[in-house]
């Protein structure tokens, strides 16, 4: 299909398919490598609060540093660990590596993603937060991301975490807003304390008047049910201008800093 609809091909089904297996089980061996060696690393993205212009959050962004010291981008290990089991125990890693990182730098708040099979590991909250209290760092300074979509898979389970960390004093997240299809009044009844508006539509806000609208809706709603507001994706500044005018409260995106591996690289951000 991707090579165009209304063709004919011939596939020679036995080479694509050991091909592809030979590809996820390299992919495998490198993410359990990776997992032995130490040798994931996290970047940290800035989120900015539009109105002053100060960083408020960081949100940790995790990457794999192969053999040949290349890095391994979310999208390219990630779908494989989620298939293939190692997806909880990157997490732990993460979360890990991100409280280390808050008990250097005493300043900061981090907000970590967890993925929607993670969330489905009973055994994952309870290490989660054992690592938490044992770290001695304040649990407020610490968030989670989970998606809209993953949320919304067993909104029991979804709560069990909301409950268990937010009463230790962590804060929640929606990642990738708008885009799940789920139901607004479930969703916003989550007792989540950020909604982060998906790129998509905060990329396209000041030439697409269906994606403005769409921003300017999700804000109002989130807003609505007491919960602060991220846009994903800011750009350039004229989507940081139009954001604020909507008064959203926060922006993360290339505009204010790309994910770096050297958190003091960023700079206070003069906007
Ligand atoms: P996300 O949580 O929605 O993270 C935002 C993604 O958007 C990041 O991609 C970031 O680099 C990218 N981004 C930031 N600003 C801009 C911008 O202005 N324009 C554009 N076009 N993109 C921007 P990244 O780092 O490749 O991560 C992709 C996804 O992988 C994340 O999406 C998140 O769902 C997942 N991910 C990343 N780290 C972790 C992790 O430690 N654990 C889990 N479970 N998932 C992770
Ligand atoms: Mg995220
Ligand atoms: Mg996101
Ligand atoms: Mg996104």
């Amino acid at each position: 299909k991707e090579e165009g609809r209304n063709r004919v091909a011939y596939i020679h089904h036995s080479e694509d398919a050991s091909l592809e297996f030979l590809k996820i089980n390299h992919r495998i061996k490198a993410i359990k490598q990776a997992l032995r060696e130490d040798r994931l690393v996290l970047y940290y993205q800035p989120i900015v609060c539009l109105n002053k212009g100060e960083i408020l959050h960081y949100e940790a962004l995790v990457r794999l540093v192969g053999d040949d010291n290349k890095l391994l981008l979310p999208g390219e290990f990630i779908p494989v660990a989620e298939r293939f089991g190692l997806m909880a125990e990157i997490d732990r890693w993460v979360i890990q590596a991100a409280l280390r990182k808050l008990s250097e730098v005493p300043e900061i708040k981090i907000f970590v993603n967890l993925s929607a099979v993670s969330l489905l590991n009973k055994g994952l909250l309870v290490s989660i937060e054992e690592d938490i209290l044992n770290s001695g760092v304040d649990p407020s300074r610490i968030g989670f991301e989970i998606t809209e979509t993953s949320a919304m898979k067993d909104l029991a389970v979804t709560e069990r975490w909301l409950r268990k960390l937010q009463k230790i004093g962590c804060r929640f997240a929606l990642d990738d807003f708008g885009i799940g299809f789920s139901s607004f009044s479930y969703l916003l009844n989550l007792s989540v304390d950020y909604i982060k508006i998906d790129g998509s539509f905060v990329k396209n806000i000041d030439n697409n008047s269906a994606h403005f609208t769409l921003v300017y809706a999700m804000n109002k709603v989130a807003h609505a049910f007491g919960k602060k507001t991220i846009a994903e994706c800011v750009e350039n500044e004229s989507i940081a201008n139009t954001l604020r005018d909507l008064k959203v409260n926060c922006g993360q995106g290339y505009y204010f800093g790309k994910p770096t591996g050297n958190l003091e690289e960023i700079r206070a951000v003069l906007w």
